[in-house]
């Protein structure tokens, strides 16, 4: 990697666009006092990130811009460009050239461009660190500076050192790995503070999520008895329902032996009342038809008696006297009335009488036809009789029969009766077990509807389940069980359930998800305290070999231009109290106490040197000339162990005596074997090492103007 050119426009005393080339190894620049050359030393510093406006001699960004003349208005902006040829990309980016370009604007605000593109001061710093160009700028030596290797501390010189060994790299990244622990740290501080924010709310949701399971379970359970219970009462409602429509039989029963009961009933009454009144009738009749036979009888009974007396009478035969016949018919009377047989007497009397009136034979014929009269009626009543008599002993027996037919029907009733007894107590059973049937259908419906409104679903109570017989006594332990535990359930109260599991799984998701990043976290301070801890080691490393290295080039050199004596690098551990300690160390007391912890070590770098044929005891006595010799010796030492690629030293050499000043020429050329030189002097010998020459003068403008010049014209410019 080679300096090509800068360019300067509107920088400091460069009002008009500037541009050096630097085709040489060793670039020199010369010109009066105050021609705004040590601005060109600046403008290096500018443009490679320098932040101190001090380090520029300004007070304020605005001072490093143009400011102009009477003749020139000042600029709005100061800019530089750098240019490296970069074909063997010893910058990590692939171009054959590299331009970083910075512009400082009057509001103090900057920009950076790397190859026509915007960035930021970090991605140059990072870029240019690869090519051991340090922010330290230990490769710009700038004007009356020379010496603050010397003047520095111990600490800041360590810095100078690490810088010019191209340890700034692991430095950088040492503190960006800080950086980032500590960034880590904080956000794991913040990330913790969330979760533990988080953890009560969490606690609680918890707490209600278990809840919630634990509801959820005896929901499960509840299930499982509705469905035991509901199946089993399924099974039994339908079972009773269908017992109880077979049981319609009683009534269809009882409505038959009503009608049989009414039957046998009417049957009863009716029959023998009609048969009674006839046999009453037909007797009666029969009793006449006697009375009347028998007075007949007797009637003709007289009229034959009469009729055989008058015939007596008549023929002699048989002639009865008259008082005989009297005496007769009086005996007959007697008799008759004593039997009280009022009609007989009476016939008789009418027979005396006619005994006594009709004696011969007229009599005798009217008799006859009386005779046959009475003989052909008594015949007829005799057959009537006959037939009433039939009659009576028909209906008699007719009766007789109907009686026992009647007393079949009795019995038949009877039992009627009685088996209608006993199903109205059947039906009254019935009645009975379907009220209570269809209060356990109304239960059942009711159980199912508080199932669903329970469970979310109606359970699937008519499964494959097969139940084994109990009684029934099983089902209100069940059903017991169940209303135990439903109250249980809704005492859980599973309200807002879905709402509180969301809610959890959104809370636990987001601490696990924290909990991760404290995790991811944790590893990532455990590898960025391991990579802090190898950058330290190789940093250590480096740093002890890179200060042995300088220490040998550091003390050749001090020999080179002094002709002698020596001088060494040590590195000291120096210690900062951090608070006021007891007492005040004496010079030469070490700190052997325990007071570590309030002790703050660090490291810096002591130099010692020991000038031929003098006794210096330190660096404060030494002449300005030797310090200059002796600080170029350093800084030159440093460039031998890790050459920069380019050195600017700004009259470096401006203390030294002429055979110093050829020592020093001497070196530059060692040294331009390796690095660039940028060289600002008026030293003649310095001037004549160079292979390309600038001449800075001051125009009546104010402003810089730049040529390039020979080394006579030099001479000329420079004095
Ligand atoms: P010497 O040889 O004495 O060290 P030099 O050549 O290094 O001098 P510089 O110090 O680079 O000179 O230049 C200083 C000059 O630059 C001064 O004249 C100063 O007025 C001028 N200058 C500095 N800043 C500005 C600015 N912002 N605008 C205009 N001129 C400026």
């Amino acid at each position: 990697m080679r300096l090509k050119s800068i360019e300067l426009t509107g920088f400091k005393s460069f009002s008009k666009k500037t541009a050096l080339e630097f085709g040489s190894s060793i670039t020199a620049i010369v010109g009066p006092n105050g021609s705004g050359k040590s601005n060109i030393a600046e403008s290096f510093r500018f443009v490679l990130g320098e932040q101190s406006i001090k380090s520029m001699r300004g007070k304020r960004g605005e001072d490093l811009i143009w400011n102009g003349s009477s003749s020139t208005p000042r600029a709005g902006r100061a800019g530089v460009t750098l240019v490296f040829d970069n074909a063997d990309r010893a910058l990590t980016l692939d171009f054959d050239e590299v331009v970083v370009e910075r512009m400082v604007h009057r509001g103090g605000s900057n920009d950076y461009v790397l190859n026509g593109s915007h960035v930021r001061l970090r991605d140059i710093a990072g870029l240019l660190s690869q090519a051991n160009i340090g922010a330290s700028g230990h490769h710009i030596i700038s004007q009356g500076e020379a010496d603050r290797i010397l003047s520095s501390s111990a600490r800041e010189r360590r810095e100078m050192i690490e810088d010019a060994l191209g340890l700034t790299g692991y430095l950088y990244k040492r503190e960006e790995a800080e950086r980032k622990l500590l960034k880590t740290a904080e956000h794991m501080k913040e990330v913790g503070a969330l979760r533990r924010e988080l953890l009560p709310h969490l606690k609680f949701l918890s707490v209600q999520v278990k809840k919630i399971e634990d509801a959820t379970k005896l929901r499960e359970e509840v299930a499982q008895h509705y469905t035991e219970y509901l199946g089993r009462e399924d099974v039994y409602v339908r079972a009773a329902r269908a017992e109880l429509s077979e049981g319609e039989s009683p009534q269809n029963e009882r409505r038959l032996l009503d009608k049989n009961i009414e039957r046998l009933r009417a049957q009863l009454a009716r029959k023998h009342d009609a048969d009674s009144d006839e046999l009453v009738a037909l007797e009666r009749r029969g009793r006449d038809i006697s009375k009347e036979r028998e007075r007949l009888s007797r009637e003709l009974g007289a009229v034959e008696g009469e009729l055989r007396a008058v015939e007596r009478l008549a023929g002699q035969e048989g002639t009865v006297p008259l008082a005989e016949a009297r005496s007769f018919g009086e005996r007959i009377v007697q008799m008759a009335e004593g039997a009280h047989w009022a009609d007989i007497g009476a016939l008789a009397r009418a027979f005396l009488q006619k005994i006594s009136l009709h004696a011969g034979g007229t009599a005798q014929g009217e008799l006859a036809q009386q005779r046959r009269e009475l003989g052909h009626s008594l015949k007829a009543l005799e057959a009537q009789e006959e037939e009433v008599h039939t009659k009576v002993s028909a209906l008699r027996s007719a009766i007789e029969s109907e009686k026992d037919a009647g007393r079949d029907a009795e019995r038949e009733l009877f039992a009627a009766m009685s088996r209608r007894s006993e199903l109205e107590t059947a039906l009254a059973a019935l009645r009975a077990r379907s009220e209570l049937l269809e209060r356990e259908e109304a239960r059942f419906k009711e159980e199912l509807r508080e199932a669903a409104v329970l469970l979310g679903r109606v359970p699937e109570y008519r499964g494959e389940m097969v139940f084994d017989d109990e009684p029934r006594s099983g089902q209100e332990d069940r059903r017991r069980r169940l209303e135990r535990l439903k109250i249980r359930l809704e005492e859980a109260g599973l309200g807002n359930s879905r709402e509180v599991l969301e809610e959890y799984r959104e809370t636990s998701e987001r601490d696990a998800f924290l909990e991760r990043e404290i995790g991811d976290m944790e590893r990532s301070t455990e590898s960025l305290r391991r990579l802090i801890e190898e950058l330290t080691e190789t940093l250590q490393t480096r740093f002890e070999e890179g200060i042995g290295h300088i220490t040998k080039e550091f003390n050749d050199f001090f020999v080179l231009m002094f002709g002698g004596g020596s001088a060494s690098l040590a590195v000291v551990k120096e210690s900062r109290l951090r608070r006021v300690a007891s007492s005040p160390l004496l010079e030469g007391e070490e700190d052997e106490d325990d007071e570590e912890e309030d002790v703050e070590v660090e490291e810096g770098i002591e130099i010692t040197v020991s000038i031929p044929h003098k006794r210096v005891k330190g660096l404060h006595m030494l002449s300005g000339g030797e310090r200059a010799l002796t600080s170029i010796a350093l800084i030159f030492a440093m460039s031998a162990v890790n050459p920069p690629p380019f050195l600017i030293l700004d009259e470096t050499d401006a203390a030294l005596d002429e055979a110093n000043s050829r020592r020093y020429g001497d070196m530059i050329e060692n040294l331009s074997r390796k690095s660039q030189l940028i060289l600002i002097t008026h030293n003649r010998e310095t001037m004549s090492r160079a292979g390309v020459l600038y001449g800075v003068t001051m125009g009546a403008d104010g402003a810089s103007k730049l040529l390039s010049v020979k080394f006579e014209e030099a001479l000329a410019v420079a004095n």
